[in-house]
């Protein structure tokens, strides 16, 4: 990765993987095919792209069919939310949680300019919702449910088994942003019965700009893409091959050393909490049990968190703020706000996610050189100075 310092900022973007790089290689050096060309250049480009589908499938047990390669997250969300709206035509009233990423938030709110009638659920503290809320929000016009695996910014995780349940015994649909969830948690497509999920390749050690949308069987979709018929329809335009072939290959290493880094990130993670945990007036959002293995969120008193973040980018250490995604505009994050976390407090939110490259001393280090940023932008604070 270019870049200076240690790298804790896993949920922004994860390093490629050397071994997706090679598995990319041939598909960047050669003649690529295009996959709908008849020759073997093309044949050849189409084999690839299936034996990709089969180890995405494999990730979240699902069948190869079920699969839609995207170029990435976001545009997965937007096939889910708006693809399950527009297939029900009839139907108003969409429900959503008020922790989803910006690419649920936004089409929901541009299906909401549109006429749709939105129903937002309330979280608790620490960002979870209640599966109770959910069923008594459904109506007989609900087009679609949209809650995600688990959270960008403070890491909860959410009950989406029992989500999709409800959903499930009700016939409503229920999309789900696992971008953040796959290659985590166990994300089983066969043991949860919701309807669309979507999944990012950069969050997974392969490629920005690549992605995938489960589409259960039998799950009624309407494109948001429309062209030459790619993807079963779905999603139209010439594949990304070379992206595809990475994707998949960091879906087969996951589901083979998911474990293993799960252990190794909850054991940093754990770690990390416990240092800056010493450190008066620093609090550790977001749920302490269900939350992702990597992720550590915290709101710093008498800081601000773009201070923060770059002065220990001076310091040797890359860690995120509030939302990266949401990072260029200066509004408090919508999650902390839902969270009942006040806003002054939200703009003193950073998010440092470890990752499976990450070691001890990494971790030893940055709570060091937490400890002085802190010091140092307190002692710099007008409040603090009276
Ligand atoms: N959903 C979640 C939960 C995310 O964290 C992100 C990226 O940060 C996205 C969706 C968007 O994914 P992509 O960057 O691949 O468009």
């Amino acid at each position: 990765m270019q870049g200076n310092g240690v790298y804790l900022d896993y949920a922004a973007t994860s390093p490629l993987d050397g071994r997706v790089l090679q598995a990319m290689l041939p598909y960047l050096r050669e003649p690529a095919g295009n996959p709908s060309s008849l020759h073997s250049f093309g044949a050849s480009a189409s084999e690839a792209i299936e034996e990709a589908r089969g180890k995405v499938a494999a990730m979240i047990g699902a069948s190869p069919e079920e699969v839609i390669f995207t170029s990435g997250g976001t545009e997965s969300d937007n096939l889910g939310v708006l693809g399950l709206a527009r297939a029900n035509p009839e139907k108003r009233h969409v429900v959503v949680s008020p922790v989803e990423h910006a690419a649920v938030r936004e089409c929901v709110a541009s299906l909401e300019h549109e006429g749709y009638e939105i129903s937002r659920l309330a979280v608790d503290g620490h960002g979870r919702v209640d599966p109770g809320d959910v069923e008594s929000a459904l109506r007989p016009d609900t087009a679609l449910v949209a809650v995600m695996w688990a959270n960008n910014e403070v890491g909860t995780v959410e009950p989406v088994e029992e989500i999709a349940q409800v959903c499930a015994e009700r016939g409503v649909p229920l999309h789900v942003d696992a971008v953040q969830a796959a290659g985590r948690l166990p994300v089983d497509t066969g043991r949860v019965p919701l309807s669309t999920l979507a999944l990012s390749s950069h969050k997974l050690y392969g490629p920005q700009g690549t992605g995938a949308l489960y589409v259960r069987e039998g799950v009624r979709l309407a494109p948001v893409v429309h062209g030459g018929g790619q993807e079963r329809g779905l999603r139209s335009g010439t594949e990304n091959v070379a992206g595809i072939v990475g994707l998949g290959e960091a879906a087969r290493i996951a589901g083979l050393e998911r474990e293993q880094r799960v252990r190794h990130e909850r054991e940093l993670r754990d770690l990390l909490i416990a240092g800056v945990g010493e450190i008066p007036g620093v609090h550790l959002r977001g749920h302490p049990e269900e939350r992702l293995p990597n992720n550590v969120h915290l709101t710093v008193e008498g800081v601000e968190s773009e201070s923060l973040v770059l002065m220990l980018d001076a310091l040797g250490y890359a860690v995120g703020r509030g939302s990266a995604c949401a990072s260029s505009g200066h509004k408090a994050s919508p999650v902390l706000l839902a969270m009942g976390i006040d806003e002054g407090e939200a703009f003193s939110a950073i998010r440092i996610t470890v990752g499976k490259d990450t070691s001890r001393e990494d971790v030893d280090g940055f709570v060091e050189a937490f400890r002085e940023a802190v010091g140092r932008l307190r002692d710099l604070s007008p409040v603090r100075q009276g």
